[in-house]
């Protein structure tokens, strides 16, 4: 019997967790990515170096593999969902699509009747103006915005205009909320109702980059269960398969606010590599290959400090 073969797009620190997750299980990887120093060249069986719209490359690579996964989300649905007509990629190329933008991501998650922080859609800077209401806030780009980039703390209209903003791409203007606390939760769906869902983890963030997560959170009973029901909510209307990340917010009066959705493994979740018998990347790698759903449980309580560089 020939053994699955799993194609990873991104080669980087989440690719190589997926790679050594995947060998684990007895399948093979197959990275792509446009980065000739990607870490996974050390944990994948195959890697292909290009960029993403190469189509002769991306060809090749197709060729060699049965699915894709991706270790971030923004990969152009354009590439994604052209992949997905010869060989499927999981997590489904719509659901990137959805969440690549923060406006429409947000409007989703309120459709579902839970909670984010107040926004609207900015294109120039009278929108700016005639959201007032909104500051102090954050403008943040609709696409491509990660780790605090294209973002814009906005205290007054005059502030604004000293910033010089091109409004070249959308923006949504976030009202700015007193944070209390910040928690993610990670959800693995294999299937409709079928979850394996780790317990939210505490994350602290400087300058609005990942620096400590740890379990147990200090939250108490009702955020706990409030959070994992709106994950497990989230992953089941968007017919997710793999794992992903809900990034949440707790205000100052204890109130839960969804942040965004990460719709793949995430940083603040490799704490389960040692915490859990399942890791966040086991249980994705299971997931979207169609393995045997295994119950996940804690071994360890678990701290993790991000160090970048
Ligand atoms: P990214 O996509 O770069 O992760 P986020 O929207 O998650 O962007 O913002 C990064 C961090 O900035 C958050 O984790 C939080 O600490 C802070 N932040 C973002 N939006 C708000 C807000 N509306 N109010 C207060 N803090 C915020
Ligand atoms: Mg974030």
């Amino acid at each position: 019997m020939s053994k699955t073969c799993l194609g990873i797009l991104g080669g980087g620190q989440l690719g190589s967790f997926l790679a050594q997750a995947a060998k684990k299980l007895k399948i093979k990887t197959i990275v792509y990515c446009d980065d000739t120093d990607a870490p996974a060249k050390y944990f994948a069986d195959d890697i292909i170096i290009g960029s993403y719209d190469e189509t002769k490359k991306i060809d090749k690579f197709i060729k060699k593999i049965d699915l894709v996964t991706f270790e971030f989300e923004n990969i152009p649905y354009d590439i994604l969902s052209t992949i997905n007509k010869k060989k499927r990629v999981l997590p489904s190329p719509y659901i990137n699509q959805l969440i690549q933008n923060r406006f429409t991501e947000k409007n989703f998650i309120n459709d579902l009747s839970l909670k984010t922080t107040n926004f609207e859609l900015i294109k120039n800077f009278s929108d700016l103006r005639n959201n007032k209401n909104l500051l102090p806030g954050i403008l943040k780009t609709c696409t491509l915005g990660y780790d605090g980039k294209g973002q814009y703390v906005i205290s007054t209209i005059e502030d604004a205009e000293k910033l010089d903003i091109s409004f070249n791409n959308e923006f949504i203007l976030e009202k700015k909320i007193e944070l209390k606390k910040e928690i993610s939760v990670i959800v693995t769906r294999y299937g409709k109702n079928k979850f394996e869902t780790y317990e939210p983890i505490e994350n602290v963030h400087k300058d609005q980059i990942l620096s400590v997560s740890q379990i147990p959170a200090k939250i108490d009973k009702l955020i706990n269960d409030q959070s994992i029901f709106w994950s497990q909510k989230i992953a089941e209307k968007l017919d997710f398969i793999g794992t992903m990340c809900v990034e949440f917010f707790l205000d100052k009066d204890d109130k839960l606010l969804v942040n965004e959705i990460a719709p793949r493994v995430h940083n603040s979740g490799h704490l389960t590599l040692n915490s859990h018998n399942v890791s966040q990347f086991e249980n994705h790698v299971r997931a979207v290959c169609g393995l045997q759903k295994v119950s996940t449980k804690k071994i360890y309580n678990a701290k993790m400090i991000n160090l970048i560089g």
